[in-house]
């Protein structure tokens, strides 16, 4: 048996994983599929080598400081996103942190894509009145969404989640790309890194969030990018539901600033306003992005080899 540390894993995962971190450590499982307690937290850090964290648990600087002298060597979180850890505080601990990037790009870029489709063709809505059964069948000027194909697309955040809705609609949509990011990307298709994420909201037909969540990105999408968009246009969240002020989503909806909005994230995720779950032109989805089964096996796979590199004293592959 490798790796004879303490291991506890913060929420139950695929069989696969679950039979790996049980072959190879003296692993705990929690049954529980909610997010961590502070108390949890805080006995966490002194019980386990290792901890697999994932979203939702707020290993926050007052949790570090409960513990001053952690048994823990590292929070291997379960996810690329890690805005619920507070990484520097982490350091100063004595922690390292990784994250489990590119095993969820494509996944959340088919969300992305999934999201895209949605809104531009009301799916969602679509689908309820079928549901309902008042649809009283087709007719020319029914229903009429927007025309994805050869549209603007601007994407916040070319990394590789953003880098893979880009490939998508451009080579199976054949949309033009814009992007805003912090440095120019080489990319294989025709992209434009746009003067400001204004500019670019003023132009493009779809607007897609791709930037992690966290201070720095907090409310970029506020009520002036919004009002900056065109009425036509729809707005795509599946990176992290702060990054969009979710008040002014809700009014740039209510008030017809914009055609729609498909959201796999929120803003005080799992709370969804009842005024957003009120309007017709909004997709919702219960952050989807990397749920399949064959996806959540590889992160946790990507979360046990740095669980493992950790235990047996060599580099850990993904650090953050
Ligand atoms: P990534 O490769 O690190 O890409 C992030 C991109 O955002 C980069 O292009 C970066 O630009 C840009 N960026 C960062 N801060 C910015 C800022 N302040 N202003 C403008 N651009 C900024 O990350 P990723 O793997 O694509 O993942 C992105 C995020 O998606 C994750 O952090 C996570 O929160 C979210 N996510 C959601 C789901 C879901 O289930 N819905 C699943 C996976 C991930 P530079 O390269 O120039 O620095």
């Amino acid at each position: 048996m490798a790796g004879r540390g303490k291991v506890l894993i913060t929420r139950p995962m695929t069989k696969a994983v679950e039979a790996r971190a049980r072959e190879i450590f003296d692993v705990e499982i929690r049954q529980s599929t909610a997010v961590m307690s502070e108390a949890e937290m805080i006995a966490s850090l002194s019980a386990y080598d290792v901890v697999v964290p994932t979203l939702g648990d707020a290993y926050g600087a007052a949790v570090f400081a409960a513990v001053p002298e952690p048994r823990c060597k590292l929070l291997a979180n379960f996810g690329v996103g890690y805005n619920h850890l507070d990484v520097a505080a982490a350091a100063k601990a004595g922690i390292a942190v990784t994250n489990t990037p590119g095993a969820v790009t494509d996944a959340t870029a088919d969300i992305a894509l999934t999201l895209m489709l949605m809104s531009a063709r009301r799916a969602g809505e679509g689908e309820r009145l079928v549901r309902s059964g008042d649809w009283q069948g087709w007719h020319p000027t029914q229903m009429l969404g927007l025309h994805m194909t050869g549209k603007r697309l601007g994407i916040l955040g070319l990394g590789r989640i953003g880098d893979a809705i880009a490939r998508r609609a451009h080579f199976g949509f054949g949309m033009e790309i814009a992007y805003v990011a912090r440095s120019d990307k080489a990319t294989d298709y025709p992209a434009r890194r746009a003067e400001s994420l204004l500019a670019m909201a003023a132009e493009v037909d779809m607007l897609v969030v791709a930037v992690p969540g966290g201070a720095e990105t907090r409310h970029l999408v506020n009520a002036e990018v919004l009002a900056a968009m065109r009425p036509h246009a729809h707005l795509i969240n599946i990176a992290r539901g702060e990054v969009v002020e979710e008040e002014a989503l809700i009014a740039a909806l209510q008030l017809g600033q914009i055609a729609g909005a498909g959201l796999d994230v929120y803003e005080f995720e799992p709370q969804v306003p009842e005024a957003l779950r009120a309007l017709d032109n909004v997709t919702l989805l219960p952050h989807l992005g990397t749920a399949t089964e064959e996806v959540r096996s590889l992160m946790g796979h990507m979360a046990l080899d740095n669980v493992l590199a950790c235990l047996e004293g060599r580099a850990l592959p993904n650090p953050v």
